[in-house]
């Protein structure tokens, strides 16, 4: 038998980091001693008052049943104090917070509810790949916005062509950004609620990394530009912040409509996160907040490391303020996927290439902090011997 794959799926490019795990795979078999910064998976272990807490839930016969559709009220009302907290944002937890199974499977099903055949997202570029594979699954068409160094790699909204702004069903902004690492202030976020006021689009804003902020700095919520909770959704993880990537949890919080249309979704698809582990959220949520504060002084080091050592090199590239990653320029004349290659073969070191994040990504490529300052400075060592 031969079955074909539908065409939604034959649009897809394949998925990134999949192809980068093949060739990192083969040089490795062949007895490289390999320092990957390849893929944006945190190193170190979930804190551990949290893994307590799930031991705990895990083991109370009341969270063995089906978990509530949209999540349990008390995980709804903690992310609504945290954003309280945390933002100044007022969120009415039952109508404007879901819990999701991490913020990937609510990107991935947001469109399903509001994106009708050919509706056009104005999705980012180079971008995390779910914002244009979930705009195909829905088939819809995702329409690229390039960020560019000039602008700080924030899309230029003036730039976007008023017919197709009018067309567009939803536009998607990610910061602080990855791959770029680049942030977004309340100024910019105003522009983005106007702009979709103007032209009656969805904001859909994905803030996994507003806690991964170096030397004091503390990004802002989409949700906090004034007139934002009338257009948008934001989408956030525990993830990143509590090096819960394992565990799946996430959640998504505005605009009560937009909450309500992809609980819709979700309620037919699946059948929520596992209590135990939204318990474990809880406490992640409202303990003491030190092993937050540490993670971000460990990759600011790691950070520092890196960053002298491709500016010894004469690369271009500037210390992030936010995001575990490093976006940094490939040496003139070299392309994205030459220069990770170069970087793995002769130096064993693992990053990912620019342009697989979306054409305006080619000529750079992303390194990850996820090894030790120890190794970091190894993998800089590795580098500085290929004379670039
Ligand atoms: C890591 C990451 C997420 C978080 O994904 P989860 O599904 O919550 O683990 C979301 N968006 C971006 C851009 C990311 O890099």
């Amino acid at each position: 038998m031969n079955f074909e794959r539908a065409q939604r799926l034959q649009k897809l490019p394949p998925y990134l980091f999949k192809e980068i795990d093949r060739l990192r795979d083969e040089v490795r078999s062949q007895g490289v001693d390999i320092i990957d910064l390849g893929v944006g998976d945190p190193d170190q272990p979930t804190p551990g008052h949290i893994i307590e807490s799930l031991a705990k839930a895990a083991a109370d016969p009341a969270t063995h049943k089906y978990p509530a559709y949209s999540g349990m009220d008390r995980f709804r009302k903690s992310v609504a104090a945290w954003y309280g907290r945390r933002f100044g944002v007022d969120l009415d937890a039952l109508s404007q917070v879901i819990t999701l199974i991490g913020s990937k499977e609510g990107i991935a099903h947001f469109p399903l509810a509001f994106v009708n055949p050919g509706d056009k997202v104005l999705v980012p570029s180079p971008a995390y790949p779910v914002y244009s594979a979930s705009t195909y699954m829905a088939d819809g068409e995702p329409v690229e916005m390039p960020l560019l160094k000039e602008n700080n790699f924030l899309p230029d909204l003036e730039a976007i062509d008023p017919a197709l702004a009018q067309e567009a069903k939803a536009l998607v902004i990610n910061y602080p950004n990855n791959p770029t690492a680049a942030v977004a202030d309340l100024d910019f976020y105003a522009k983005v609620v106007e702009f979709a006021k103007a032209n009656e689009i969805i904001v859909v804003s994905d803030a996994a990394y507003t806690e991964m902020g170096f030397d004091g700095y503390q990004a802002p919520s989409f949700l906090q530009a004034p007139g934002a909770l009338e257009v948008g959704i934001e989408f956030h993880s525990l993830s990143k912040t509590y090096n819960m990537t394992g565990w799946r949890l996430g959640m998504a919080a505005g605009n009560a409509e937009l909450v309500g249309g992809l609980g819709q979704v979700k309620s037919q698809v699946d059948s929520g996160a596992f209590d135990a582990v939204q318990e474990a959220g809880i406490i992640a949520l409202e303990a003491d907040q030190s092993c937050v504060d540490e993670m971000r002084q460990m990759y600011t080091g790691r950070r520092d490391v890196l960053v002298a050592g491709l500016k010894d090199l004469g690369l271009e590239v500037e210390p992030p303020q936010a995001t575990f990653y490093v976006w940094c320029a490939c040496p003139p004349g070299i392309k994205s996927a030459d220069f990770t290659m170069k970087l793995l073969s002769e130096a064993g070191v693992v990053s990912t290439p620019g342009n697989g994040f979306g054409d305006a990504g080619e000529g750079y490529v992303r390194f990850a902090l996820t090894v030790d300052q120890e190794r970091m400075a190894e993998a800089v060592e590795r580098l500085a011997k290929l004379g670039l």
